[in-house]
């Protein structure tokens, strides 16, 4: 009998431990997750997302751009330096992360993990379009660096306002024959459908008997367990029931809602770490016949002063096999971190240790603080005159306004300004990598995959180097551990591969 008691109290110990806890059911997590089952198919892993489905907040394909972020198309990643050179570092890092994202995806879709490809990526061409002379010089300079580097090629310049009516009749029908312009082109960009890839990996996983996916379930407490594993205290949303299980490692994959959960792990390195809500809005066209006439997305320069994110775009989509049209984002203040978030959730994150580098950050950013309440205040007229910079002849009743998703900015500590305002993703672990929690939003989805690897070998160092785990991982990524930045021929085969696999030439036709 007491044996019998003693096995009942084992089983249910053991139901209540698991390897891996990956909170939040986003790319992020979808992405960490399969990886993890594929280079360790024996661990037993369980996703708690407070949703009651998987994608519905920053991954889901309403909620962001889909670009796949490779740089060929946003200024941002180019800066121009003050000699009036660009430096394309960042646009190479970007490019290289995103042919990586790739080539994983195409083991997925070559080993039936995921089907059918064209259901979340499509080629659609990325372009630059610039107005005025400044702009124009700085394209044209942009565009000759570029060409220089072999990630790079294949794209197309012109200041020629009958090449432009060729390549955007939309952007081009009503303007000036004397407006200075001028656009780059290149074929080899893509639409991702974020939502329908994260799904796809939720589906897969959940075939698996050792991974569990609980929705409805949100994550309250991260604790640290005197024997080493964290305990994580989960309530049960549809049943008001609270569990607590524990595991040897938990990545946060909350998105916006990583800072709050990792706030409360209570790790020294999460000290100093707040964030900046940011939301976004879309006006999103609903006139057929507008939506056929436009087949890229056309990426134009921020207006001086204003934020990365606010980089105005305009975005042939397909989603759900449908071609969509999106114009924007128009940024917004809330002080919510998830779009279904809470009110309280910026003011629950300022901590004791957080404060000086939130205030530092936050009177360094005056003039972001200024072009967010200009963004609020704006009236329909004034979002119409914005998308009228891109689409000269666009009427309000053809386009609907829709929230977007929400992104949080990392605010981190900085020796000399106290506090910095940061535009990309920060991955923040413990020292001993047995958590682990991904902060920020850019480039994002598009980065997935590297950002996760890099995860990966950090979180679990000795693992990573074993002969097992490289090996499988070169299979996943036949380029890891080389530089497609440096060999040409490893980044015109590889790229040639993905594009097989993932059916990534004219498929915008097949709509
Ligand atoms: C307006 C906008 C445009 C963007 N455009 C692009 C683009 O063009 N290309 C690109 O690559 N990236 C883009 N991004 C960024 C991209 O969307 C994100 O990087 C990516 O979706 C983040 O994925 P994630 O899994 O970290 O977060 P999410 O998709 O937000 O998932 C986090 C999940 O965690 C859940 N969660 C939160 N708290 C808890 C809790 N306590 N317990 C349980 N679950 C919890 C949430 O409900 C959510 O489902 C854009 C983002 C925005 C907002």
């Amino acid at each position: 009998m007491r044996q019998l008691r003693h096995m009942a109290k084992r089983r249910k110990k053991t139901a209540e431990e698991v390897d891996v806890i990956l909170i939040g059911a986003g790319i992020m997590s979808a992405t960490l997750g399969t990886l993890i089952n594929e280079l360790h198919p024996r661990a037993s892993i369980e996703i708690f997302e407070r949703l009651d489905e998987v994608a519905a907040e920053s991954s889901d394909a309403w909620n962001n751009a889909g670009t796949g972020h490779s740089a060929l198309c946003e200024l941002n990643y180019t800066p121009q330096r003050p000699d009036g050179s660009v430096d394309i570092s960042k646009a190479i890092k970007i490019a290289e992360a995103f042919e990586i994202s790739k080539e994983f995806w195409s083991y997925l879709v070559a080993n039936g993990l995921v089907d059918r490809p064209e259901s979340f990526i499509r080629s659609v061409p990325h372009m630059s379009f610039v107005f005025g002379k400044a702009n124009v010089s700085f394209l044209r300079k942009r565009y000759e660096t570029m060409q220089e580097h072999h990630l790079f090629q294949g794209m197309e310049y012109t200041e020629d306002h009958e090449e432009l009516k060729q390549w955007i009749p939309l952007v081009m029908d009503g303007r000036n024959a004397d407006e200075e312009l001028a656009a780059t082109k290149i074929d080899i960009g893509t639409d991702v459908n974020f939502g329908a890839l994260t799904r796809s990996l939720f589906h897969h996983l959940g075939r698996k008997s050792n991974v569990k996916l609980r929705l409805a379930h949100e994550v309250r407490d991260i604790e640290r367990l005197p024997n080493g594993r964290w305990q994580v205290k989960v309530k049960n949303l549809t049943t008001d029931k609270k569990r607590t299980v524990s595991a040897k490692f938990v990545f946060i994959g909350a998105g916006g809602g990583s800072l709050l959960l990792l706030e409360k792990s209570g790790i020294p390195e999460a000290k100093g770490f707040g964030g900046f809500p940011v939301s976004g809005q879309w006006l999103k066209c609903t006139n057929p016949e507008i939506i056929a006439k436009h087949h890229a997305k056309v990426y134009g320069k921020a207006a001086v002063g204003s934020p990365p994110m606010s980089v105005p775009h305009l975005d042939t989509r397909v989603i759900d096999g449908k071609m969509a049209l999106l114009f924007g984002p128009y940024a917004g203040f809330s002080t919510k971190f998830l779009k279904n978030g809470s009110w309280l959730d910026l003011p629950a994150s300022i901590k004791f240790n957080n404060i000086r580098p939130m205030l530092a950050a936050g009177m360094d950013n005056i003039p972001l603080t200024k072009y967010l309440i200009n963004q609020v205040r704006q009236s329909p007229d004034d979002r119409l005159a914005a998308l009228k910079e891109y689409v000269p002849t666009a009427r309000k009743e053809d386009w609907e306004l829709e929230v977007a998703g929400q992104r949080v900015q990392v605010i981190k500590k900085d020796e000399k300004q106290g506090g910095i305002l940061e535009f990309g993703t920060e991955v923040v672990s413990s020292a001993d990598g047995s958590i682990a929690a991904l902060l920020g939003a850019s480039p994002g989805a598009s980065t997935s995959v590297s950002i996760m690897i890099d995860l990966l070998a950090r979180c679990f160092p000795e693992r990573a180097k074993t002969a097992q785990y490289l090996s499988k991982l070169h299979e996943m990524i036949p380029s890891y551990g080389r530089s497609l930045a440096a060999d040409e021929q490893l980044c015109k085969e590889t790229r040639e591969r993905s594009a097989e696999v993932l059916k990534l030439a004219g498929t915008l036709e097949s709509v």
